[in-house]
């Protein structure tokens, strides 16, 4: 997939009614995304894909948890205290950046100077980066030139930057409860949905009379203050999660990780018509770990733009559980009852983003058909935001009435669209770009002998098939 190929994808996501810019109309706001009709189905679908994958399993129930929770939350979590990106200033333009995020834009001599100055191994990886970045904040008084010195290039102005040195920039926004900004207490929008789930875990066992091992699955909205969005949906400072987080004996954590791992890599290929050449894992290097993980794998999908983290599966130990306990002074140890045992219980945590699937799907689904000339998003049956366009050939001789009989009885079943604007081959090729699957005509042969023609998205191919079949047909022939 080329550069091009994101482009092409984000013209058609406006075009089609998947993706708006947000504010367009004043100018628009960085990094901020509408989602259009047939975005709110498709990422709909996916959403729910996600959550039956999930709450199948009889052990893992769901959670909606608040948005906006205690300030001591994020204080226990380590958010308040680490989650923080090292950002730099380029002192001659003003413009700010992500220390990773600009060190993956210069050429391969400027980071083997930085790894030279700072005695490291360059293992031409992100872990490189985040190792450079961390020794560039940690050790800011020893470092403070080394971005100018190994000639680190500003991409906007070309030129070598005069670079600050890097300081923290916390990710998570804050605003203000109550009335008054003077009284009121600082609260935070949710950077992950995960607390939400480890503050409600006992009251969620108890109720629903859990045993470990269990799962808590949630979807929600959450916020981090990017220094740098872009690449369309890929990165933005609001986005929605899908986070499990598995409860389980502190001696099972490392089998419970291996047995996510598979189960998830395999949801990307049969549930998401990914190709399995497109994902790879990524495990982080110990050093780059978070401050909570014991060991931490990316699923990353081969994007436009390159390889890119779709979803995170960590060990998150017991960390979040006793940083709780300690701040609260509740316990927050769970019951073997049978076993008599107390303890906290590893997490194993799987968290990927709704948006970054939405993308990786969309990516996955464009293709340029040559030979016809048409544009196809090669959706996945159970994803297309339509599933079939009903067409009468003409708008006269009572074709339409015939074919709003059949849009009824289709539309009972699946999704479908009425068309009758345009000639019959520009409606099925508006329909293949909005990935809808089937095109249904009816013509003066259907008055006749009550048959249709079904006109299959992908393969072009149309058949003729009697009324009464019509579901049949889409159940047999859906992909
Ligand atoms: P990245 O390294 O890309 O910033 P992360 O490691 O911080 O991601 P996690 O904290 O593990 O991400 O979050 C889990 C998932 O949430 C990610 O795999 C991604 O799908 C999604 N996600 C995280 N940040 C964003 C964002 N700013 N915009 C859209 N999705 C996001």
């Amino acid at each position: 997939m080329s550069k091009k190929h994101l482009d092409k994808v984000i013209s058609l996501c406006k075009r089609k009614g998947f993706v708006f810019p947000n504010s367009e109309i004043y100018g628009g706001l960085k990094a901020s995304y509408d989602y259009g009709p047939l975005g709110v189905d498709l990422k709909k679908s996916i959403s729910e894909k996600w959550w039956e994958e999930m709450t199948r399993h009889s052990n893992i129930v769901g959670l909606d948890s608040s948005i906006m929770v205690h300030p001591d939350v994020w204080e226990a979590s380590g958010h308040v205290a680490n989650f923080n990106d090292p950002m730099t200033d380029n002192k001659d333009n003003k413009k700010r950046y992500r220390v990773d995020d600009l060190l993956s834009q210069q050429k391969t001599k400027v980071i083997d100077d930085l790894c030279r100055q700072m005695s490291i191994q360059n293992n031409n990886d992100s872990d490189t980066l985040d190792r450079i970045s961390t020794i560039l904040l940690t050790q800011s008084d020893k470092f403070s030139n080394a971005l100018e010195s190994a000639g680190v290039i500003d991409p906007f102005s070309g030129n070598i930057g005069k670079w600050t040195a890097a300081t923290q920039f916390n990710l998570m926004f804050k605003t203000n409860a109550g009335p008054s900004e003077k009284t009121g207490k600082s609260i935070y929008l949710r950077p992950e949905t995960a607390q939400g789930i480890y503050i409600n875990y006992l009251l969620v066992q108890n109720s629903m009379r859990l045993k470990v091992p269990f799962g808590i699955a949630q979807i929600g909205k959450a916020f981090r203050n990017e220094i740098v969005a872009r690449n369309f949906i890929f990165r933005t400072r609001e986005f929605e999660q899908m986070e499990m987080q598995y409860f389980v004996h502190p001696s099972e954590d490392e089998q419970s990780m291996s047995f996510w791992k598979e189960k998830r890599i395999d949801f990307y290929t049969s549930e998401l018509g990914i190709s399995q050449d497109n994902l790879k894992f990524h495990q982080h290097s110990e050093d780059a770990l978070a401050h909570y993980a014991k060991d931490a794998f990316d699923i990353e999908y081969n994007f436009p733009f390159g390889w890119g983290e779709v979803e995170g599966i960590h060990n998150r130990t017991d960390f979040d559980l006793k940083e709780h306990e300690k701040l609260s002074g509740k316990n927050m140890m769970y019951f073997d009852q049978v076993k008599n045992e107390k303890y906290h219980p590893f997490i194993i945590e799987t968290s990927t983003g709704l948006n970054r699937l939405f993308l990786m799907v969309l990516c996955e689904a464009y293709f340029e058909d040559e030979v016809n000339k048409r544009t196809v998003l090669k959706l996945p049956f159970d994803l297309a935001p339509n599933k079939a366009v009903i067409c009468p050939l003409l708008k006269k001789d009572g074709l339409p009435e015939k074919a709003q009989n059949i849009f009824g009885m289709v539309n009972s079943e699946h999704k479908c669209l009425y068309d009758e604007q345009g000639s019959i081959g520009k409606r099925y090729y508006r329909q293949d770009e909005a990935g809808t699957a089937f095109g249904i005509t009816i013509d003066h042969e259907t008055l006749e002998n009550d048959t249709v023609t079904i006109r299959e998205r992908d393969s072009m191919k149309q058949q003729r098939v009697s009324c009464d079949k019509i579901l049949q047909f889409i159940s047999d022939n859906k992909i």
